[in-house]
């Protein structure tokens, strides 16, 4: 886990590489974390601070979502999660699909987790 502040990441970006995934991107100097925070938005309290700095050390700890579980595959509402995701997040449909829809494949396949909200 490397806690080096990354300034790459726009206010609002909440991800986390998944348990010894993290390994390599600190050993490549990159941020295997990102928590960056506005602190003039209102609805960073302290409870929603909280609550997004567990979230992403349970995937620092190699937790991924309950909804990727290989061995519990969902039957998706496409564009339902579309309509949901893409104004929230600002991701591309590939980026949904890989974050949300697809079931994690294992440690072959690093994947970033997390949100980014649009401000
Ligand atoms: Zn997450």
């Amino acid at each position: 886990m490397n806690l080096q502040p990354a300034r790459e990441a726009p206010y609002g970006t909440y991800s986390s590489l998944l348990g010894t995934e993290c390994r390599y991107a600190s050993s490549e100097g990159e941020a295997s974390t990102h928590l960056v925070f506005d602190p003039h938005d209102p609805a960073n309290t302290d409870q929603e601070l909280g609550r997004v700095i567990r979230h992403e050390f349970g995937h620092v700890l190699g937790l991924i979502h309950e909804h990727e579980r290989p061995d519990r595959p969902l039957v998706w509402d496409l564009p339902a999660v579309l309509a949901y995701y893409e104004p929230l997040t600002g991701w591309s449909e590939a980026d949904i699909q890989q974050q949300v829809i697809e079931p994690y494949a294992g440690p072959s396949s690093p994947r970033r987790t997390g949100t980014r909200r649009r401000s």
